[in-house]
């Protein structure tokens, strides 16, 4: 097996053991990018020399004996809509083309602290609005399993890159589904964390009672040692919940006898695919297998999770953007009459269709008049969701789903009709109105397109979703597929 499609613990070993550089293996996946990027285009901005120059450090601080971090030398890809101290950051948005951050986000700091090697920013759905990431406004991702299709979004490059071989290790941004959706699609492990565990400092904030950070890996142990590395208190976030950060690898042991697991019936019935259902039930059955306690639940309130979050996400997005106006940085409009019309021909220029789509949305649930009947109401069926999640999660351990209601589609399928990709959010934006953690691991495929189950857990609940997963990845052998 070659160097780039290695998971990120095994490559750990042999940079240990000496069997291997951090240079070599950053060689080995620039030699990847340079074969596959022309036709999957998972990247924004590739960072290579910066690249190399921190392999080499690495390389150079094993060899004078010092003690480093387990994913010292791991080549790590990162969504373009968290800063990277003076390397573009654009959130694939005109409007942002030439933002360079003077800043790092937390969880870059906290990658440069593990001496994590990070290769560049990768695409998505332009402001992370979209499952497809055909809402880019650079260019379209693909789907390396199928280059015709998407590779969901919004993270749609990050998850592309891990699958390609285009980086062993990534992160994302989870709104809505946005790290789950494209991880099922493109047959990875990716995790949205409980809603305060991870900064979101540097995040460029679409929805910020939302947004949440997450890896995307090859197998549940790369998640896990992902999640050792980004996790955590961060005062210069106000969200951001202090709390005992365990070691994520003590959960993977294996063993998950008496576990009782919930199945919604709600994420099986109507408009799921039945090859994704008869996939699902399969892993129900290697659960059952090990020892867990599998039964049919209700999340009774589940229909109204796609309309609260359009409401939530898009009111709390038009506030987000207004800072968006071409007088501090990022795109300017030329030859305006005056400042308003600067503003105007700036945004109408600098957004795409999608982005004013949610901007108009949020602008008016939240005017005058009808704050009450639209906002204000949304909010309290988001309270509604989160407490049948309580309430199912006070009976069960772990509930399980699918993370999506079918395979990866084909570019172009569903651009002009947004009700239909707003769809295939269905079984992801409850978790982020609920503020629970939730992971998606590969549970199989259906002509030849990954399928995802969804483990969704209690708040700081991760440990018990990784345990939950790892046990399934062992004993179903799935993980670690990846195409050629
Ligand atoms: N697809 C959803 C949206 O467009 C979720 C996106 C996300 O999680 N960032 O809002």
């Amino acid at each position: 097996m070659q160097l780039y499609h290695m998971t990120a613990h095994r490559l750990q070993q042999m940079l240990a053991k000496g069997e291997i550089s951090a240079e070599e293996l950053c060689r080995s996946v620039f030699q990847r990018i340079d074969e596959v990027e022309e036709k999957i285009r998972a990247y924004i901005t590739l960072d290579r020399e910066n690249a190399l120059q921190q392999a080499k450090a690495v390389d150079k601080a094993r060899r004078a004996g010092e003690q480093l971090p387990p994913l010292a030398g791991i080549p790590v890809a990162v969504k373009d809509n968290i800063c990277t101290k003076g390397l573009r950051t654009t959130c694939a948005s005109k409007i942002l083309y030439n933002y360079v951050p003077p800043y790092d986000a937390t969880v870059m700091e906290l990658l440069h602290d593990a001496q994590m090697v990070l290769l560049g920013k990768t695409n998505m759905d332009e402001f992370a609005m979209g499952s497809s990431c055909e809402n880019s406004g650079f260019y379209p991702t693909c789907n390396p399993w199928d280059t015709d299709r998407v590779p969901g979004g919004s993270s749609g490059g990050s998850a592309a890159a891990v699958a390609a071989g285009e980086a062993v290790l990534a992160l994302g941004s989870d709104t809505g589904g946005s790290i789950r959706l494209p991880a099922a699609y493109c047959g990875v492990v990716g995790m949205k964390p409980t809603y305060g565990a991870v900064s979101r400092y540097g995040l460029v904030a679409y929805a910020s009672s939302l947004d949440q950070i997450g890896p995307f890996a090859r197998d549940v142990t790369d998640c896990a040692l992902m999640l050792n590395v980004i996790c955590g208190h961060d005062p210069r976030d106000s969200t951001s919940v202090p709390y005992d950060k365990p070691d994520y690898r003590t959960f993977l042991t294996g063993e998950i006898k008496g576990m009782k697991i919930g199945v919604p019936r709600e994420y099986m019935g109507e408009g799921i695919d039945s090859a994704v259902r008869e996939i699902i039930n399969k892993a129900v059955r290697v659960f059952t297998d090990l020892g867990a306690e599998v039964e049919e639940t209700s999340l009774p309130h589940s229909d109204y999770a796609l309309p609260a979050y359009y409401l939530i996400a898009p009111a709390e997005a038009s506030s987000n953007l207004a800072r968006y106006d071409g007088v501090r940085y990022g795109y300017r409009a030329d030859k305006s009459e005056d400042v308003v019309d600067m503003f105007k021909k700036t945004r109408s220029e600098g957004f795409g269709p999608e982005v004013k789509r949610r901007i108009m949305l949020g602008t008016y649930a939240l005017s005058a008049g009808y704050y009450d009947a639209y906002y204000n109401k949304a909010l309290k069926v988001r309270t509604l969701i989160k407490r049948d999640f309580d309430r199912a999660l006070e009976k069960y351990d772990l509930l399980l789903a699918p993370t999506a209601p079918g395979t990866a589609f084909k570019r172009g399928e569903k651009v002009d009709d947004p009700l239909q990709m707003y769809m295939v959010d269905i079984c992801t934006l409850a978790v982020n109105l609920a503020g629970i953690p939730a992971i998606s691991v590969p549970a199989g495929n259906v002509s030849g397109l990954p399928v995802g189950m969804q483990l969704m857990g209690k708040p700081f609940g991760e440990g018990e979703i990784l345990r939950a997963a790892y046990a399934f990845e062992q004993c179903s052998g799935i993980c670690c597929q990846l195409p050629d």
